[in-house]
């Protein structure tokens, strides 16, 4: 049983589908989860709160809500939290009313977080989550992502290669694994997962309503 609201809209009602997009930092989930962004109306991003600095270009609010540490804790103590986990050496949580207000708006919500992350939120959906985990084609490939990429330093670049291999360990804690070698292929794939999640009969709420009519037969 899940915890989250349902929507309650008028018509033909469907469950909000929680789309977890996790992967190795540098595999390429942000522009993928952008490009989704734009492609989807009904699809938004839960903005995490996040104790690590903003990087050059992150502005407040839009990627994260950066909080410090005593914040953060203080988010912790009054459950504002759907999750929260320790990724790297910074605190990551998901804000729970704006997801809870999302889904009740009828919007499906995309979560850019962790293995921890995804677990913790398929504990709390009941097992309503759809996971999708991102592999970059090589970690050669992945190094010289990070390194164009440009914003972190050489420790930084050892630390999250370091913990890539790790982070790749959890590829069996999700649904679907992709490999992202040609970016537009990835997003075609992912967009397709999506709405191929849309069509679960398990998220139709509203379907029976819509069944019954067909039934009746002409001259409904
Ligand atoms: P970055 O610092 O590169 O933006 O993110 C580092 C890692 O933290 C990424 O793998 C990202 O998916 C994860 N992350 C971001 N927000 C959250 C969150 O709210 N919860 C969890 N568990 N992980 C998060």
């Amino acid at each position: 049983m899940s915890h989250l609201p349902d929507p309650d809209l008028h018509g033909f009602k469907r469950r909000g589908v929680l789309f977890v997009l996790s992967s190795p930092s540098g595999a390429g989930k942000s522009t993928i989860a952008r490009k989704l962004l734009a492609a989807e109306d009904d699809l938004v991003m839960s903005v995490s709160a996040t104790t690590r600095a903003p990087r050059p270009g992150e502005t407040d609010g839009k990627e994260y809500h950066f909080v410090d540490l005593e914040e953060f804790r203080r988010m912790v103590a009054d459950h504002e939290f759907l999750e929260w986990a320790h990724v790297f050496d910074n605190r990551y949580g998901t804000p729970r009313a704006p997801v809870e207000a999302m889904l009740s708006a009828g919007k499906d919500v995309l979560f850019d977080i962790d293995w921890q992350g995804a677990q913790q939120l398929f504990q709390i959906a009941g097992g309503d989550v759809v996971r999708v985990f991102i592999l970059p084609p090589s970690m050669a490939e992945l190094r010289q992502r990070l390194v164009s990429r440009n914003t972190d330093s050489a420790d930084v670049i050892e630390g999250r290669m370091a913990r890539a291999a790790a982070e790749v360990s959890h590829w069996d804690g999700y649904d679907y694994v992709l490999v992202n070698d040609d970016v537009e292929d990835c997003f075609r794939k992912v967009q397709t997962i999506l709405a191929a999640e849309r069509l679960r009969r398990s998220r139709q709420t509203g379907v029976i309503g819509f069944i019954r009519k067909l039934m009746r037969g002409p001259g409904e």
